[in-house]
């Protein structure tokens, strides 16, 4: 076993501090949307870790990636989850399954954040179910057309280009599925923000989708794929997520040590309360555990073996992690972790989410513990193209 990053992922991880330090921490209490962002993450190569040169990326692979990710959440949690899409469920899914005319026009300007991605599986009579999809994709003959209503979708209001999930036939269930790649800038996508309580530097969307249309040579995967793309695809964006979630985490514990050397009652510093301190311990332990599961996961995605239960525990864990570190972090602040001036409140609010996106912690207990009884086999084999692109110039 070798737990050292190698030097190639060491100088990525420098590269991220540094843009965190210059970039990300001044603007932390802006919460908005911020294209420049994506702009100066797509051309330091954030993005393109787990991409071949010919895309845009540097070939380093899904460890760097959750590297990056982990150090950019630690900054704000908001812009990692622009990962997903620029990175990811978008480009991601893209490379893995669809046509050499969809990988050439569409994963370049993804993953380079030229361009900006969006993933369409939520629906308001469908989020954990996603077997219950209403969207209808319609065979046109020479073209897909696209009817229905999507929720909570990040990036919905700013994406160039969707990948949307539907079905043709909602009596075939899951197998009825498809997945098919969509450019926003037609009439009939109709994009509305969405107030939320935090992450907000990715605006979120209710999407109506009216008579839009998609080449054919757009269709993730065969007709019927739909279901397999979308759970490949979730499997890598559970990298980013709970990446995401220890990043997060890191920061409510060093924002928790900065004000533990600081803040004076009962006339000493109160990192010198053991109660204080057994907090900063559990933080601590926590966050490595997290930490090393996440790893393990993304390593494993990288030797081109399975990681669905992998990542499915390390997403449960550091998404329970990351909600408990941000409550103690309030807890160490006392009334000053209640203020708007300090950070903490934010990394309250911005911590929630990973108890949600990309599969709840029911859904990850639910495949974790059907694994663990043996009623079903988490990494059963079902990745189309494992990756084949990897390596390519
Ligand atoms: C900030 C944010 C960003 C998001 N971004 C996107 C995005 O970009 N694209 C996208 O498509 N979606 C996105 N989502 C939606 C997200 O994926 C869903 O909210 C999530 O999958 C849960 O679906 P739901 O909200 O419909 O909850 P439901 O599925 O209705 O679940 C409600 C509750 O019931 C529980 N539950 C459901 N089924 C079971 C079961 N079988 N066993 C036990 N418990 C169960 C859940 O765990 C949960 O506690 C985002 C959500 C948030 C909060």
């Amino acid at each position: 076993m070798n737990f050292a990053l190698t030097e190639e992922i060491k100088g990525i991880l420098d590269t991220a501090h540094r843009f965190v330090e210059r970039e990300v921490v001044p603007r932390l209490k802006e919460e908005n949307f911020k294209r420049d962002m994506v702009s100066k993450m797509g051309e330091l190569g954030f993005f393109g870790c787990a991409f071949p040169p010919r895309y845009g990326g540097s070939d380093s692979g899904f460890l760097a990636h959750s590297v990056v990710c982990e150090e950019i959440s630690r900054g704000d949690s908001g812009l990692r989850s622009l990962f997903n899409l620029q990175a990811m469920t978008v480009p991601y899914t893209m490379m893995e399954w669809g046509t050499e005319a969809v990988r050439d026009k569409y994963v370049k300007d993804l993953v380079l954040g030229a361009k900006l991605g969006c993933t369409c599986f939520s629906e308001p009579n469908a989020g954990s179910d996603l077997a219950a999809i209403e969207t209808q994709i319609a065979d046109k003959g020479d073209h897909f057309e696209i009817n229905g209503s999507k929720t909570w979708i990040s990036n919905g209001t700013v994406a160039d280009y969707a990948v949307v999930y539907g079905t043709t036939d909602r009596n075939l269930k899951r197998r009825g599925l498809c997945a098919v790649v969509v450019e926003t800038k037609q009439t009939g996508w109709i994009a509305r923000e969405t107030p939320k309580l935090g992450d907000k530097s990715s605006p979120i969307a209710e999407i109506t989708l009216e008579n839009v249309t998609a080449p054919k040579e757009n269709l993730l995967g065969k007709m019927g794929d739909g279901f397999t793309v979308a759970m490949t695809a979730l499997d890598r964006g559970r990298i980013s997520v709970s990446s995401g979630a220890v990043g997060l985490a890191q920061a409510c514990l060093e924002a928790s040590v900065t004000y533990a050397n600081q803040r004076i009652a009962f006339g000493k510093l109160i990192r010198e309360f053991q109660q204080v301190k057994a907090v900063i311990a559990e933080m601590a332990a926590q966050i490595e555990a997290a930490r090393l599961l996440v790893r393990k996961a993304a390593w494993l995605n990288d030797q081109g073996l399975p990681f669905t239960r992998e990542i499915a525990i390390a997403k449960y864990f550091s998404g329970e992690v990351v909600v408990r570190a941000a409550g103690l972090a309030m807890e160490v602040h006392g009334g000053m972790g209640y203020s708007l001036e300090m950070p903490v409140e934010k990394y309250y609010r911005d911590s929630k989410l990973y108890q949600v996106g990309e599969g709840t912690v029911n859904i990850m207990r639910l495949l974790i513990g059907d694994d663990a009884l043996g009623i079903k086999n988490a990494n059963r084999p079902r990745f189309h193209t494992p990756s084949e692109f990897r390596g390519q110039e």
